[in-house]
């Protein structure tokens, strides 16, 4: 009898709430520039679990952050020495470490002192969450609940969610739990323009009841939010901008995940799959790249005289015998939903009508619970499906106006580039 790996997971955790006096004046990213924290609501955290295979440990990890770029990621990679993604949850109400939101337009938001402790503090998550490994087993849940997407209001045609709520609960073998991986896809914007407290917005709703509903610690992954994805304008009671909405957005998602996760069956997990393939986004926003000769990333994101932006896309894969059980595409930036779930239109007013169709992500996959990880391992902003790009006049539609989106994407080929690199990575034996 040949003798199997044994499956492990461990958690981490550790807090990145900005230290406003240390870190400040603190900047909170992700509306409009200048403004500046007041004051905290809630802690931010890096969360990690870990999973392993004959002792090469996969760290996944889910940062309180509006986005790290690659060259932070990267010295995340480096000093933990282990494989690891790093996925921000795209907060809204959090510290500004791309450098978009400063004191005003021609001036970086970055606090380094600030980058550096979230660098710091998710290796020390990494490295707790590898400590930690023990035997495990995992349970997989999923729910598409209508519920889930009364939280979510799009702006832009075809109104598309990639509203799927998936689960890993990780529990040791006698059944205690570890920790509970929850992929989901909103902007955590819910407190608005207007708040300057700290504070993680659903997110940190959603873990607190999902860890007291399933136990062990919860590890938030943000999905395709592009398009976009937000609570504001969602149709809901509670008033809009405020931690009422924010605590039952959270909420409702975590009682949704918890009662997806009842019952489920233990999936058998005997090989972890994880390739990554570079890319090279050529960038047409001139307004990146303003910014990068404006030196607002501080260093980050060089683009060089060529304009191209180095990114990275990822497969993750957990199988057994039988084929895979969960698939992950990890995407450096926030994805139009369409780009995950299919469902791509030809408007009128287009800029490249006849743009091949992109393959979407989720229907590459094939095992019956699928994940996309949102901005892991860079923030690259839109990804919009080419054949709906529209930079110039007449608008999608006949708008009378642009639509949003554009302003905040590298450019037409990044969708093209991401969802042909993610069709290699799938292929690939
Ligand atoms: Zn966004």
């Amino acid at each position: 009898m040949p003798v199997l790996a044994q499956f492990q997971a461990g958690v981490g955790s550790g807090v990145i709430t900005p230290d406003l006096g240390k870190h400040g004046p603190v900047y909170i990213a992700g509306f409009s520039q200048n403004r500046r924290a007041t004051g905290v609501h809630d802690d931010l955290y890096a969360r990690c679990m870990a999973l392993q295979l004959v002792r090469r440990p996969l760290v996944l990890c889910g940062v309180d952050s509006i986005g790290l770029f690659l060259d932070d990621v990267k010295k995340i990679r480096e000093r933990l020495g282990e494989r690891v993604v790093v996925s921000s949850t795209h907060d809204h109400e959090a510290p500004d470490t791309l450098g978009l939101w400063g004191p005003d337009r021609a001036t970086t938001g970055i606090q380094e002192a600030y980058n550096e402790f979230v660098i710091e503090r998710t290796v020390q998550a990494a490295r707790e969450a590898i400590r930690n490994l023990k035997p495990a087993r995992i349970k997989l849940a999923k729910t598409a609940d209508a519920e889930l997407d009364t939280f979510i209001h799009d702006t832009r045609p075809p109104v598309r969610h990639d509203s799927e709520l998936v689960l890993m609960l990780a529990e040791e073998v006698n059944g205690n739990p570890i920790g509970v991986l929850v992929n989901w896809a909103n902007h955590p914007e819910t407190l608005g323009s207007k708040n300057t407290l700290i504070t993680s917005d659903y997110a940190g709703f959603l873990r607190a009841r999902l860890e007291e509903l399933a136990g062990g610690t919860a590890v938030f992954i943000n999905g395709a939010v592009g398009g976009m994805q937000s609570p504001l304008g969602a149709k809901l009671e509670q008033p809009e901008n405020s931690f009422e909405r924010a605590n039952h957005i959270g909420r409702r998602v975590a009682e949704l995940g918890a009662a997806a996760l009842r019952g489920a069956p233990v999936a058998a997990v005997d090989q972890i799959t994880f390739r990554e393939k570079t890319i090279q986004v050529p960038v047409a926003n001139v307004n990146f790249q303003l910014a990068g000769k404006a030196n607002l990333f501080a260093g980050r994101k060089n683009m060089g005289t060529e304009n191209v932006m180095t990114s990275v896309v990822g497969y993750i894969r957990l199988s057994n015998g039988e084929g895979p059980v969960l698939e992950i595409a990890t995407i450096p930036g926030e994805m139009y939903p369409e780009l995950s779930v299919g469902g791509i239109e030809r408007y009128s007013g287009a800029d490249f009508p006849d743009a091949p169709l992109e393959p979407p992500i989720k229907q590459q996959m094939k095992a019956p619970f699928r994940m996309l990880f949102g901005l892991a391992n860079d923030e690259m902003g839109y990804i919009i499906p080419k054949a709906e790009w529209d930079q110039t006049a007449p608008w999608l539609k006949d708008a009378t106006k642009r639509w949003y989106g554009e302003v905040n994407s590298p450019g037409p080929e990044a969708a093209p580039m991401i969802n042909n690199a993610f069709a290699d990575l799938i292929k690939e034996k």
